[in-house]
């Protein structure tokens, strides 16, 4: 059995998106900063990639870099904007990825920067008052929240937010890396400062990503070299990678809501299925049983008795792929479930679909589950599991 459901972490290339790579890995391998008609013609694919992806996202070509991933657009943001502005002070959340938090952890060390952390309530949402007050009190401060939770797959309302950016005259990052090709994304209609994205999360390669950064920023870039991406980032563009991030991302937006729908369903059908299971006090944590406010594919759920370390393991060896939070948590505890003041166990399995996902597949992963609690003397004998629903 191989059961793939681990689509937060990373996802399988889309078809359509092997086709379009397949010339540049092949045919089209010239240097795009070579004067001459091979390199051209790869030159003229960045940049019809580059228009792509600002054309979905309500954005300027300009206000496009591509990047080696997320993690190097969110560096580029929060060291950029810091630096630039001589910022000192950075609102982010205890629910942010590693990416972000270890950023702003290494510039508090280096005694750039004060870290604020918003108030969140029980489920992780970010208490908009907490985050006003904290604006009040720190005029031209950075903000850095998530758009889509990687772990929970809470939604934050980044268009209330970057209302309240620009009333105090803050500068908005937002972690869009779970939401792009997933959630209409339009910069037109708000006021965001830097947004970035990976082309890995939504059906194209690895090691692909962008940054936006409004046309209004000047950042100093990341990586000098060569002059690439109009000096924002040295070194030979990642042809493949690039080209792969636009058809993923067109193709993304060309089925948006059908991939939504499907993928709503599957997160529905298995809520539906462990209900039923006989398995009580099964706990979602954060919102990602809300289908309004929380990512489609991302259901975060605690299992009674059972720890994040067995269920992953004992699911891994049967072929079933999930997650115990974060894949990028490199293990351990998650800080995101530890940072919810709910009174869940902080033991806790991610599923995530994509839309190759069947609702088949999904039988069996509960069949397997109810098979891991019948099969464990532990639980078994005392038959724990049925009873302990303390923490439902
Ligand atoms: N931000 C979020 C919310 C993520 O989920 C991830 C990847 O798991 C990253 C950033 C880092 O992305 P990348 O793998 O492209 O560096």
């Amino acid at each position: 059995m191989e059961i793939y459901l681990d689509n937060a972490a990373t996802t399988a290339l889309g078809p359509e998106v092997i086709e379009a790579i397949l010339p540049f890995l092949t045919t089209h391998y010239a240097n795009p900063s070579s004067a001459h008609g091979a390199g051209r013609k790869v030159k003229e694919a960045v940049d019809n990639a580059r228009r792509t992806v600002a054309g979905l996202l309500g954005a300027s070509p300009e206000e496009i870099y591509f990047t080696a991933g997320a993690t190097e657009g969110i560096n580029q943001a929060l060291t950029g904007a810091i630096q630039a502005y001589e910022l000192n002070h950075v609102i982010t959340s205890r629910i942010e990825h590693k990416a972000v938090l270890q950023t702003l952890n290494h510039h508090e060390k280096e005694g750039d920067i004060e870290t604020s952390f918003v108030k969140l309530d029980e489920r992780g949402n970010v208490d908009l008052y907490h985050l006003e007050n904290l604006l009040r009190a720190n005029p031209r401060t950075l903000i850095a929240l998530m758009h889509g939770n990687n772990e929970i797959g809470n939604l934050t309302d980044i268009h209330a937010i970057s209302v309240l950016a620009q009333r105090y005259n803050a500068i908005f990052f937002t972690d869009t890396t779970q939401t792009i090709g997933k959630v209409r994304i339009d910069l037109q209609a708000g006021d965001i400062d830097f947004l970035v994205g990976s082309a890995h999360k939504f059906h194209g390669p690895k090691g692909a990503g962008f940054i936006y950064i409004n046309k209004k920023h000047h950042l100093k870039p990341l990586i000098y070299g060569g002059g690439q991406e109009r000096g924002q980032r040295g070194g030979t563009e990642n042809i493949v990678g690039i080209v792969g991030l636009a058809k993923a991302l067109e193709v993304s937006y060309r089925t948006l809501e059908a991939s939504h729908s499907k993928v709503s369903k599957l997160k529905q059908y298995l809520i539906s299925k462990l209900a039923i299971s006989g398995i009580e006090g099964i706990c979602y944590n954060g919102e990602s049983k809300s289908i309004e406010n929380s990512v489609a594919n991302v259901l975060n759920v605690s299992f009674p008795c059972l720890s994040t370390g067995s269920i992953v393991t004992k699911l891994d060896q049967i072929g079933i792929a999930v997650s115990g939070g974060s894949a990028c948590s490199g293990g351990g505890a998650s800080h995101v479930i530890q940072a919810l003041a709910c009174e869940a166990d902080k033991e806790n399995v991610r599923f995530s679909f994509s839309k190759f996902n069947t609702f088949e597949e999904l039988d069996q992963v509960v069949d397997a589950i109810v098979r891991i609690y019948e099969s464990d003397p532990t639980i078994a004998t005392t038959k724990a599991w049925k009873s302990i629903a303390s923490w439902a």
